[in-house]
C-alpha cells in the first residue's frame, strides 16, 4: 500500500516481508560447547537431554504420617497397628513391613516395601508402640511413585530450548552436571553521528547524548550474546567503512544506529552496498522506516534508524527475532491480545505502526489500552512510560475510543 503522505514512489517492503527475508537468509550458528549447569541459564540447548534416572528416584511419601499396607485397613471400626520404625527423608526404613505393622514416615522419605498407603498424622493417635487409626482411612493415598514426574530415558528438555531457571532446576533434579549448548553470538554495536556526545560530557548546543548505545546495550544483554560496545563513530565515510570492515571480520553481527536514511551524511546503506550486500534498506514500519539489512562477508548487518524510539521498535520487532534464529533457539512468538482502546489514535495508511500504550486489566480480566500520548520517534519517554505496543495495520486509518486493538505487552513470549 502506498502512503499518500510519503515520498515513496513504490510500495515499501512490509514488516512480514522483511521478517521472511531475514528468516530465509539467516543460518543459525552450529558450533557447540559443553557448559556446567550453573552457566547454562539462557543458553540454547544443542541436543535433546533425556533423564538418566527416574524422578522421583524412589517411591516416597507426600505427607508426614504413617506408612501402612491397605490389607491391614479395617473399614468398619478403628484399628491399631504396631510401630515398627521410622522412615526419614534421607534415612529410609530398610525392612519390609509385615502384617499388623506401620512405619512412622515423613515427607520425601522412602515408602517401605509392602506399604502402599500413607495416613496423615492428623488422623492418627499414637501411644508409644501402638498406633490407632480411625475406620475407613483411605488406601493408596499420599504416595509419590518413582518416575511420576519424569521417567528414566524420557525427554527432560528439547534441543533449541533457551534454558529457563526451571529447566536448570529440572536438569539438576536428574543429576545432569553439564549440557551442550550452541556457541554465543559475537555482536558489535555502535552509534553514528557527528552530533553525539557521551554521558559525562557537558551538554552543548547542537549536540545530543548518545542514548541509543545505552538502550542497545540493555537490549543485547542475553546469555547467548557477547555484545561489544564499539562507541560512537562520526559521520565520516572512510572511518565508517573501515569500522564496518574490521568489525565484520571478528563478529557474527554488526548493529549500527543512525545514518541509515537518505540525508547527505547518511552513509550506512552506501557503505554496506560497496563492501557487502544490501538485502533491503527500507520497510513499511513506523517508527523505523530506514532499516538496512545485509551482510559484509559472513557477518550479518543491521543498520537501525537514529531516532531512539525507532531503534527500540526495530530491534524488538525485527532484529531480536533474527538474533534468536541465529543463536539456534526455537521460534517463539510475542504474546498479542485484543484490548479496548480508551483513547483516539491517529494513523495514516501505508505503514504498520507500533504505537506505545499503557495496558491495564479490570477485575473481570478485560483488557484496556490507552495511548502514552505523543508518538514521535524521538519521544523516548513514551517507550519508558508504556508497557505495550499497540499494533496498527498498514491499512488502518485511525482508531476511535472504544474500538478493539491488537496489543503486544513488552517482553512477554509464548
Ligand atoms: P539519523 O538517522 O542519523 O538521521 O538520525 C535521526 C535522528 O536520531 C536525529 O535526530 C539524530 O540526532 C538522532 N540520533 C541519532 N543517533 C542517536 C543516538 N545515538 N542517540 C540519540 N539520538 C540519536
Ligand atoms: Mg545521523
Amino acid at each position: 500500500m502506498i502512503d499518500p503522505c510519503s515520498i515513496e514512489t513504490s510500495p515499501l517492503l512490509s514488516v512480514g516481508g522483511a521478517l521472511a527475508k531475514i528468516e530465509a537468509d539467516i543460518q543459525p550458528v552450529t558450533a557447540t560447547e559443553q557448559v556446567v549447569l550453573k552457566s547454562a541459564l539462557g543458553r540454547v540447548l544443542a541436543e535433546d537431554i533425556v533423564s538418566p534416572i527416574n524422578i522421583p528416584y524412589d517411591r516416597n511419601s507426600a505427607m508426614d504420617g504413617y506408612a501402612i499396607s491397605s490389607r491391614d485397613i479395617n473399614t468398619n471400626q478403628p484399628f491399631t497397628l504396631s510401630l515398627a520404625g521410622t522412615s526419614w527423608a534421607g534415612k529410609p526404613y530398610r525392612e519390609s513391613l509385615t502384617s499388623g505393622q506401620c512405619v512412622r514416615i515423613f515427607t520425601g522419605a522412602v515408602v517401605p516395601n509392602d506399604a502402599d498407603s500413607v495416613i496423615i498424622q492428623e488422623q492418627v493417635h499414637s501411644d508409644g508402640e501402638i498406633v490407632v487409626f480411625p475406620a475407613n482411612v483411605q488406601a493408596y493415598r499420599n504416595i509419590r511413585e518413582a518416575g511420576e514426574d519424569v521417567e528414566q530415558g524420557s525427554l527432560l528438555c528439547r534441543r533449541q530450548k533457551k534454558l529457563t531457571p526451571t529447566d536448570i532446576g529440572l536438569l539438576a533434579a536428574a543429576g545432569i552436571y553439564d549440557v551442550p549448548v550452541r556457541r554465543k553470538l559475537n555482536i558489535a554495536f555502535f552509534s553514528t553521528g557527528d552530533e553525539l556526545i557521551s554521558i559525562g560530557q557537558r551538554p552543548e548546543p547542537g549536540k545530543i547524548y548518545d542514548s541509543n548505545r545505552y538502550a542497545l546495550a540493555g537490549l543485547l544483554t542475553d546469555p547467548c550474546y557477547n555484545a561489544v560496545d564499539m562507541g560512537a563513530i562520526p559521520d565520516d565515510r572512510a572511518l565508517l567503512e573501515d569500522t564496518f570492515k574490521q568489525a565484520a571480520e571478528y563478529n557474527d553481527v554488526i548493529i549500527t544506529t543512525g545514518g541509515a536514511s537518505v540525508g547527505d551524511a547518511d552513509y550506512v546503506k552506501d557503505i554496506l552496498a560497496s563492501c557487502g550486500e544490501v538485502n533491503f534498506w527500507k520497510i513499511a514500519i513506523k517508527p523505523g522506516k530506514p532499516l538496512a539489512f545485509g551482510k559484509i562477508g559472513a557477518c550479518y548487518f543491521f543498520g537501525l534508524p537514529g531516532n531512539p524510539v525507532a531503534v527500540v521498535v526495530t530491534f524488538q520487532q525485527i532484529v531480536a527475532k533474527a538474533l534468536r534464529q541465529l543463536s539456534g533457539a526455537a521460534v517463539s512468538k510475542p504474546l498479542r491480545l485484543l484490548a479496548t482502546c480508551t483513547t483516539t489514535l491517529k494513523k495514516a495508511p501505508g505503514r504498520q505502526e507500533f504505537q506505545r500504550g499503557i495496558l491495564t486489566q479490570d477485575e473481570n480480566g478485560n483488557f484496556f489500552v490507552a495511548s502514552t500520548g505523543q508518538q514521535g520517534s524521538h519521544i523516548l519517554s513514551s517507550m519508558s512510560q508504556g508497557n505495550c505496543y499497540i499494533i496498527l495495520s498498514a491499512e488502518c486509518v485511525g482508531v476511535s475510543s472504544g474500538e478493539k486493538v491488537l496489543v503486544e505487552p513488552f517482553g512477554t513470549f509464548l
